[in-house]
């Protein structure tokens, strides 16, 4: 009797999965299909161990399958198109069901070009990888019209039932941002985020991403350390909200030299992938606060990460899909600078950060927004290059998650519709959140002169050349008011270097 096929996108790794399910539910025998294209994974100068990672999860996650009974046709080949047809001219299916994938295009290719590809029908069914495409607080958004991430946030919190106190929010508040943002003691000592032991199946995938030399990969292989199946996964949850989910809250801004993850979860690559579900985080969050185990405002910062910010990105992309990554606000067009890709410059912040980008793929929040994109925006980057850059070097990257917050947020490119105003800071932001600044070539106080900061220059700049625009806006018009003690000669003197500076 012909099988249904069920293909199993490699970020879409859940168990049990919707497409398994609507086959099993019709009484359909079925063989699930996995792709690993050549071709997708050059298309882009992806960070090597973003690669291990991605590999390594789809070839443990086939066995898994097979551990569960399951006939998986694992297929290499160059391109997803051809390693379905093949599979199609082998086994005959009787119809292929696929889950909707979480990026524009190939859920595109899933609905207009599969069945035509292929000759046979195609089910795609609704994905369930995120909250937000089983209930949408905002259906048919108005063209051109600002939705506040903070009344989505409240308005997916009281449908699903999260963090609630019948109508009212647990704690008496929505929002704990104001006690969430503290520097880091100096004394402080974060427990480290888990790593997990390399095996067979995953050296594998590190010998063959090694053997690519032609291949344009960025970053470091050395010491893998992810975790790479459902078990280990839902361990590095569990570790998560044992050790550092309590003070997660008050440090979630903080920045430091030599601790990389500090509280954070550090659990985005495994949720992109599938291997963790957005509720399995919400509820066991949730669970540490109703035991006692952690505070609310840590509580609540984390779930707002998740059920908040996660979701408004996904829901943003959509909303602005297609043509989301040409969007440029501010007409900036400076070409990414080669620093970027070797971490070679005298600017200790942007050096450390890049650096551990590097090595790591993984930087946390703050140090993408107000280090990396902060400098991006300042220094008038290109939004399309900075988005293409954060793809390559980040593990946790995917086409949904990068535009939202890369063109989005971090670059206010999209004229505002993700968040109302630029994330923009002088040096003096970065102190307050670091340890930086102190062991820095440039000096974080002065505004102008050689050894000035260039987050300082760029910074003043940036008002000077938008001074009538963000005045004009309710939401960015603090930024200028500090413009009021800069004499002309001062203005003069912050223009010169600037200008010089982005030469
Ligand atoms: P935590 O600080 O522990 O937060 C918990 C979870 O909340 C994260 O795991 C993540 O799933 C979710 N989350 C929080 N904020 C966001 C957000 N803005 N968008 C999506 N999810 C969010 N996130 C990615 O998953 N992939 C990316 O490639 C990525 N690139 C980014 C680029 C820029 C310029 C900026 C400003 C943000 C980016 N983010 C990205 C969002 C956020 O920085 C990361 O999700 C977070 O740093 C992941 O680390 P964590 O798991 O330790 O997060
Ligand atoms: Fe970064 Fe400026 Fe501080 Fe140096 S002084 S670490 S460049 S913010």
């Amino acid at each position: 009797m012909p099988k249904h096929t069920i293909w199993i996108l490699g970020d879409q790794l859940i168990f049990p999965h919707p497409a398994l399910t609507w086959a099993e539910e019709r009484g359909a025998p079925v063989r699930v299909v996995m792709v690993e294209s050549r071709r997708r994974r050059r298309a882009m100068p992806y960070h090597r161990r973003r690669l291990v990672l991605l590999l390594s999860a789809m070839r443990h996650y086939a066995q898994e399958l097979r551990e569960k009974g399951y006939d998986v046709d694992y297929v290499h080949a160059d391109s997803f198109e051809d390693g379905l047809r093949r599979h199609c001219a082998e086994h005959k299916p009787e119809r292929l069901v696929t889950m909707a994938a979480s990026h524009y295009n190939g859920r595109q290719f899933q609905r207009h070009r599969l069945p035509d590809l292929l000759g046979v029908p195609v089910e795609v069914v609704d994905n369930s990888q995120f909250l937000v495409e089983s209930f949408n607080p905002y259906p048919d958004p108005q063209p051109g019209k600002r939705y506040v991430m903070e009344n989505f946030y409240r308005a997916m919190r009281r449908h699903f039932d999260v963090l609630m106190h019948g109508d009212d929010p647990a704690g008496g508040q929505w929002n704990f941002d104001k006690e969430n943002r503290k520097p880091l003691p100096k004394d402080a000592q974060p427990p480290k985020a888990p790593t997990f032991a390399v095996d067979h199946i995953t050296q594998q995938v590190i010998d063959e991403i090694a053997a690519e030399t032609d291949a344009a990969y960025v970053g470091s292989l050395d010491n893998f350390d992810l975790a790479v199946t459902r078990q280990q996964a839902a361990s590095a949850l569990g570790n998560f909200i044992a050790h550092r989910l309590a003070d997660f809250g008050p440090y979630e801004d903080a920045m430091s030299r030599n601790e990389e993850t500090l509280w954070h979860s550090v659990l985005s690559p495994y949720l992109n992938l599938g291997l963790l579900e957005p509720m399995q985080l919400i509820e066991a969050a949730e669970r540490a606060y109703y035991e006692g185990s952690a505070p609310i405002q840590s509580v609540e910062g984390f779930i707002r990460q998740i059920l908040g910010w996660r979701e408004f990105m996904y829901w943003q992309y959509w909303r602005q899909m297609p043509g989301f990554k040409q969007k440029n606000a501010w007409g900036h067009h400076n070409p990414v600078p080669d620093f970027f890709w070797t971490g070679e410059t005298e600017m200790n912040c942007l050096r450390q950060v890049i650096q551990r980008a590097i090595r790591r793929g993984y930087v946390h929040h703050i140090e993408r927004l107000m280090v990396l994109s902060n400098f991006a925006m300042l220094a008038q980057l290109d939004p399309a290059q900075v988005n293409d850059w954060f793809m390559a070097f980040f593990i946790d990257a995917y086409d949904w998650v990068m535009p939202p917050n890369v063109i989005g947020m971090g670059l206010n490119a999209d004229g505002g519709l993700t968040a109302t105003k630029p994330y923009i800071a002088s040096a003096n932001y970065i102190d307050k959140m670091s340890d930086y600044c102190g062991s820095c070539v440039f000096n974080k106080k002065a505004r102008t002169g050689e050894d000035a900061c260039p987050f300082n220059f760029l910074y003043w700049h940036f008002l000077l050349q938008h001074e009538d625009k963000l005045r004009a806006d309710p939401r960015l018009g603090r930024n200028v008011l500090g413009l009021r003690y800069l004499d002309d000669d001062e203005r003069e003197a912050v223009k010169a270097q600037a200008t010089d500076f982005l030469r």
